[in-house]
């Protein structure tokens, strides 16, 4: 197989959603546009680089990719344009990322959809799968990280899980290039119909099939195949208000208000009030048999070598999400961690203080010695000078402490541990458990644990996030331990100059 996937480099990083399939926005009618869909953190972006010679910053955390970047290459002479759309989990827009993803793979009419998953947790990947083979069959699974997945002696047959998708599976090391002619012949082959798709189906309880048989029909013949009929027909079970806004501006009109769909929702819903399906309890439901399929997808698609391998792991969550054990040891923990950067702060800040005061009383000298008037040297030295060597020695020494201490517990894994923790308490306040990662940032700064809240996926809880995070006392407010007179302010005082 000779490498012809060629990066032109010739494309511009376009930030911004292109909910309709723009063909101004070709230079050829010839060209194709793939969307690039995947969790967070499994090399999406590190695939688009590969493949459009681009530079879109790659990084190491959730949720990073916000907007859609757009970028061109050419494989056989055929050209393409590669969307990356943000990372999610799920298309079932719970966020702003998930929203952006469902719109694009939906209305931004992608010739076809490639999905990157991460080799090493493929079974947890394949939700976003699952969730994309029911909007299209147009779909490309790239399984990336195959390297990673080696090293921990994950085998991952790419044959058999086509066979369980219905769709191309290609594995892939995007970082040293690995896979990715293979994934565009198979793009190729996807897009020009070479190859056809046929993903089965998943089959949900009677009751909602039931729903779906009254309503399936009708909504296919409105749609006249611009849509999915069957995805369609599951959100107007299971609707959520973005969606319907989008949809109904791409069909051009309302199918929730269309004279002939209306009583079909009604009936449907019926049925499934009839089985005892609420809203809340429909999705549910929907999660339930995506999960399940997810497990029997991977089940005969991924071994494990080592059979001990994610049995440490098990061992130490055990002890770390104990209800006896969890909440002791996380406390200690962070004390452990707030004592590093409260004592270990100290020297650096008193020699930086120092430091910075010794300029100060220079800078303060030459302004006499040349003959500054008192109310110059008041506003140069006392105002902006020892203002901004304060806030220096103060707040850099503790930031530059906790924040690769809460990047090293990150790194181990241990935040979602304590979230997973503190779900249950926050959760009767009517916040989420994701709201103690954002606190705990707010300990380190305010600002940081602010612009942090946007992992918090629902609107209200991420306000509640937003606004309580500045009760949080960030480390510029930690009282030091008591070293001289000073208490309960790290205000560093300066040595002042005898007149
Ligand atoms: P995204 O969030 O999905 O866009 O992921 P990125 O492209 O930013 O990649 C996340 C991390 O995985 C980065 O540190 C990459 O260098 C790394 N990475 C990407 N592809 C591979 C691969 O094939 N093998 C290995 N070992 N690491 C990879």
């Amino acid at each position: 197989m000779g490498l012809t996937a060629k990066s032109t480099g010739s494309g511009a990083i376009d930030h911004g959603l292109h909910i309709e399939r723009n063909p101004g926005a070709k230079d050829s009618p010839a060209e194709r546009i793939i969307a690039l869909a995947g969790n967070p953190n499994v090399g999406k972006s590190t695939v688009f680089n590969e493949l459009t010679g681009l530079k879109q910053h790659t990084g190491n955390w959730p949720g990073k990719t916000v907007t859609n970047a757009q970028g061109r290459c050419t494989h056989h002479q055929i050209p393409y344009i590669l969307v990356d759309i943000p990372g999610t989990y799920s298309l079932m827009a719970h966020s702003a990322e998930e929203e952006v993803a469902r719109d694009f793979v939906c209305f931004g009419g992608p010739d076809a959809v490639v999905v990157v998953c991460d080799a090493t947790c493929l079974e947890r990947n394949m939700n976003l799968v699952l969730q994309t083979l029911e909007i299209t069959n147009r779909v490309v699974v790239c399984v990336n990280l195959m390297d990673e997945a080696r090293r921990k002696g994950i085998r991952v047959d790419t044959q058999r899980l086509s066979e369980n998708l219905g769709v191309p599976v290609v594995g892939a090391s995007a970082r040293s290039g690995k896979g990715l002619a293979e994934l565009m012949d198979e793009v190729e082959a996807v897009t020009s119909g070479q190859r056809e798709c046929r993903p089965p189906r998943i089959r949900y309880l009677p009751a909602i099939e039931e729903a779906l048989r009254i309503l399936e029909p009708a909504v296919t013949g409105r749609l006249g195949g611009r849509l999915n009929g069957r995805w369609v027909s599951l959100q107007l079970l299971d609707c959520e208000e973005t969606l319907k806004k989008t949809m109904t501006a791409y069909l051009g009109f309302s199918l929730w208000e269309d004279p002939a769909i209306k009583p079909k929702i009604a009936q449907a819903k019926e049925r499934l009030r009839e089985h005892d399906i609420t809203d809340d309890r429909l999705k549910d439901i929907l999660v339930s048999c995506l999960i399940l399929r997810a497990e029997e997808v991977c089940m005969d698609a991924v071994s494990c070598g080592q059979s001990g391998y994610g049995r440490r792991d098990r061992k130490i969550d055990r002890v770390l999400t104990n209800k006896w054990t969890g909440i002791p040891l996380m406390i200690l923990l962070l004390m452990a961690i707030f004592w590093l950067t409260i004592t270990g702060a100290n020297y650096p800040s008193e020699l930086l203080s120092s430091g910075l005061f010794w300029v100060g009383d220079r800078l303060a000298d030459f302004l006499q010695w040349a003959g500054a008037p008192a109310w110059l040297e008041g506003a140069v030295v006392d105002g902006a000078y020892r203002v901004l060597a304060w806030v220096t020695a103060v707040m850099l020494p503790p930031m530059a402490i906790f924040f690769p201490l809460f990047t090293l517990l990150e790194d181990a894994g241990y935040l979602p541990r304590v979230a997973f923790n503190l779900d249950k308490y926050f959760q009767k306040a009517c916040a989420c458990g994701k709201q103690a990662l954002t606190m705990c940032m707010g300990f380190g700064c305010n600002a940081a644990g602010v612009v942090g809240c946007r992992i918090i996926d629902s609107p209200r809880e991420r306000l509640i996030a937003t606004i309580t995070n500045s009760f949080v006392p960030c480390n510029g407010r930690f009282a030091p331990p008591h070293k001289g007179k000073q208490k309960g302010c790290r205000m560093l005082t300066p040595k002042k100059k005898p007149n």
